[in-house]
């Protein structure tokens, strides 16, 4: 990888690498899953919280970008304000992203990351290496019943992605374990989407435990995209609550966010010289 992604380390910046997960090596993708790690948040934000509408100390919250930002220099993030709905827009600025409500956006822009923000709802990641065609979804369950991840692909075909080619990523969100629901709301799913039965089993009285991404996955693949394309990133955010945000786990507590975000390296002299 002559362009492999790794944070910066300029020496105004003493703090050590920010943890991220990812999930391939696309040459100029630019991806992760954030933890909640390696930032100046404190309580109930701790440490690495980037969302600005949660209750977190403001300076912290610029501080924690300002971080974000020397590991990915020269990128704009494009954020839309999430709604739990299934709207996905096509984003061409991070401008035109503020102003917009919904909770999916797809982009073939150079130089703009696309960037969704979860604390146990499933952060969804695109990617269509050929046709230069990212997504990034926010699917919680109200997001995924209302079909919040084919309504992204779809979105990411208008753009010139092929569903064949399609890579996506689930990740760290609310797992089988932790994800107990009302019976009514898992009969809601069943009924809406017959492949959840395989991912429903019993929990306490008149409850039962859904296994989201294993559901957003089957989905997926009814809609084309090859099984093994898809992948799980990271675990349960509840049973890893040191690592990550989890909004069951602070108990209606506050609680900061994570971002997910996906996007194209701006093109470089240093790039078009290799190419
Ligand atoms: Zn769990």
């Amino acid at each position: 990888m002559a362009l492999a992604q790794k944070p910066s380390s300029d020496a105004t910046n003493t703090h050590p690498p920010l943890p991220i997960l990812r999930a391939w090596d696309f040459r100029d993708l630019v991806h992760g899953f954030m933890t909640r790690q390696g930032g100046v948040s404190t309580g109930a934000y701790s440490s690495f919280n980037l969302a600005e509408h949660v209750g977190d100390d403001p300076a912290a919250v610029r501080a924690n970008w300002s971080r974000w930002h020397s590991a990915y220099p020269g990128v704009q993030v494009a954020r839309v304000q999430q709604v739990h709905g299934n709207q996905v827009h096509q984003i061409a600025s991070s401008n035109q992203a503020e102003r917009s409500t919904g909770d999916g956006m797809v982009t073939k822009a150079l130089g703009i990351v696309l960037a969704v923000f979860t604390a146990d709802c499933v952060p969804i990641l695109m990617v269509d290496p050929k046709a230069a065609v990212v997504g990034a979804l926010h699917a919680g369950w109200r997001g995924v019943l209302a079909g919040i991840a084919t309504r992204g692909l779809a979105a990411m075909v208008a753009l010139g992605a092929s569903v064949e080619r399609t890579h996506v990523a689930l990740g760290p969100a609310i797992g089988a374990c932790c994800f107990e629901v009302d019976r009514t709301l898992a009969d809601t799913f069943v009924a809406q989407l017959p492949a959840a039965k395989r991912f429903r089993r019993s929990g306490a009285t008149g409850k039962d435990y859904l296994n989201l991404r294993a559901i957003i996955r089957s989905q997926l693949a009814d809609a084309g995209i090859p099984s093994h394309l898809i992948i799980d990133v990271g675990p349960c955010t509840r049973c890893n609550s040191d690592r990550f945000f989890s909004r069951r786990a602070a108990a209606g507590a506050a609680t900061g966010l994570q971002m997910s975000f996906i996007g194209w390296r701006k093109q470089t002299n240093s790039w078009l010289a290799e190419n």
